[in-house]
């Protein structure tokens, strides 16, 4: 939730910046542009902002200068992708949960690594 603070004589909520705690204009602009993008208003003041894209833009250009930017972007975006197909289960011996990348077979029991590796005599 963003502070806001109530105008006492107009009745209007103002926001509050969250990084100088200044309450500034809302930008009816950047408001109609976020409608229905899902993507929250900045919840700084037009200077904080100005700051901090000047800030990023140093330090773009400071990656790009080091040759760095490959290594500063994200691998991979969104929920990993091997651990959303991984299925729970139990160990039939020590009774440990585990994690399975197949579905389990419930007529059949199921070691953890630890247990197969016993079982298997190593
Ligand atoms: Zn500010
Ligand atoms: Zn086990």
């Amino acid at each position: 939730m963003h502070p806001e603070l109530i105008d006492t004589r107009s009745g209007e909520s103002r926001p509050l910046c969250v990084e100088c705690g200044e309450s500034f204009e809302r930008d009816l602009m950047e408001i109609a542009a976020r409608r229905g993008t899902g993507m929250p208003v900045s919840p700084r003041c037009p200077a904080c902002r100005a700051a901090r894209r000047d800030e990023h833009n140093a330090r773009v250009l400071e990656t790009l200068r080091t040759g760095q930017l490959q290594r500063t972007r994200p691998i991979s975006v969104g929920p990993d992708e091997g651990a959303r197909s991984l299925y729970s289960a139990v160990c039939s011996d020590c009774q440990r949960p585990i994690r399975l990348p197949f579905k389990p077979r419930l007529d059949r029991p199921l070691y953890c690594r630890f247990c197969r590796d016993a079982r298997s005599g190593r």
